[in-house]
């Protein structure tokens, strides 16, 4: 089986080069081509001797994740279902905006954390992705959508909010990432890489090691007993822990904070007295605030607050001196905001069966 060289790195491609008998500039060149050209074909890498085309040819390959769907939204959001072999299917997004365009990209096929309000959690979980099918999808959005009018690349930030936990599957999104930050790979700053996280405390540490992009937190919830039901991993690393990672985090971000998303639920955790709560919360953090009205997807089971509601939450947490924005809801129409990305899942752990006999999942 010929090896993928989408699955490595800038260290493991010199590595593989090193194996063949190449030097090391050779692996930067063939990065290149790879991520800046979007070139999976060995044989139009001009540049390269015809006996290292040939050894590449019958040793390596180039191959992202191939496309099963494609679809663009009223307001310009596009979506690709994005197959992974074995009937799998992950989801990855392009948010177009005036001044950047954002790929919201996947790290699993489904996602075992199963948060309440999640159509990726209802989904079940399969499989962690690999490095090429986590970087394979924004290699295929800049091929698919190529430069702008004048040169410029259209995606300008990636974040890690598709499908999946990304620190769940920590060392083949560190992989990836780096590749986005390489400078023969895509060139991204660390800032214009967010990842996001349900709070997996002791990966966050690791992540501020190895590599400390730009972090969100899902918070979603001003105290223990009320996150515990709906994000449930809160129950291994409770809020106080949770802050003190952020703290910890902030050290090292490319940022000088950290910044908490917040899903709008009606009457569960958008009350006056919940947003006073997250004042003091996250009285020590130096942090903004994101808050995300819910999207509803079938039997979620919740419903998205009003705008009143999310107005009155807003301005108890600006008048304490939080930055606090509203995400807008873009392409709800194909499915593709915020917590609806569904994908194809053959789910290992049985939670729709589980599920339809009544049982907790
Ligand atoms: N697993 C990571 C990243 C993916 S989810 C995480 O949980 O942070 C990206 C964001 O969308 C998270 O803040 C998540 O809580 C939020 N989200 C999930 N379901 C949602 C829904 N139905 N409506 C709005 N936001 C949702
Ligand atoms: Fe997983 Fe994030 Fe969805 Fe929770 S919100 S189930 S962590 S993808």
């Amino acid at each position: 089986m010929p090896v993928n060289l989408l699955d490595f790195d800038a260290e493991r491609l010199t590595g593989f080069f090193a194996e063949i008998g190449e030097k090391p500039f050779r692996a930067r060149q063939v990065m290149r081509w790879i991520h800046q050209f979007g070139q999976s074909e060995f044989e139009k890498m001009s540049d390269l001797s015809k006996g290292l085309r040939a050894k590449l040819e019958s040793g390596a390959m180039v191959q992202a994740p191939s496309v099963m769907s494609d679809s663009t939204a009223a307001d310009g959001t596009r979506k690709w279902l994005l197959s992974v072999g074995a009937a799998n299917g992950i989801e990855t997004v392009f948010i177009p905006e005036t001044s950047r365009g954002t790929l919201c990209v996947s790290s699993q096929v489904g996602c075992a954390l199963e948060c309440a309000f999640c159509s990726t959690g209802r989904q079940g979980f399969n499989r962690n992705l690999s490095v090429a099918e986590i970087i394979g999808q924004l290699w295929w959005a800049n091929r698919a959508l190529g430069a702008s009018p004048k040169g410029e690349r259209v995606i300008s930030n990636v974040v890690m909010m598709g499908m999946g936990e990304p620190l769940a599957n920590f060392d083949n999104v560190v992989s990836a990432m780096k590749i986005m930050l390489d400078d023969y790979g895509y060139g991204l700053s660390r800032r214009r890489v967010t990842l996001s996280t349900s709070g997996l405390v002791p990966a966050m540490d690791r992540l501020a090691e190895q590599l400390p992009v730009a972090l969100e937190v899902s918070l979603h919830a001003p105290d223990d007993k009320l996150r515990d039901r709906l994000v449930p991993i809160n129950r291994k690393y409770p809020l106080t822990e949770l802050m003190a990672a952020c703290k910890r985090y902030i050290k090292v971000a490319p940022r000088d904070f950290v910044t908490f998303e917040y899903v709008m639920l009606d009457g569960v955790n958008d009350s006056v007295g919940q947003a006073k709560q997250l004042v003091e919360l996250v009285g020590g953090v130096s942090c903004k605030f994101n808050l995300i009205p819910f999207n509803p997807f079938p039997d979620s089971g919740f419903e998205r607050s009003s705008p009143e509601r999310i107005g009155a939450f807003r301005d108890v947490l600006m008048q304490a001196g939080l930055v606090t924005t509203t995400r807008k809801t873009r392409g709800d129409d194909i499915d593709g905001a915020c917590g609806q990305l569904a994908g194809q899942v053959q789910d290992r752990t049985q939670r729709k069966a589980k599920r339809a006999l009544g049982a907790p999942a």
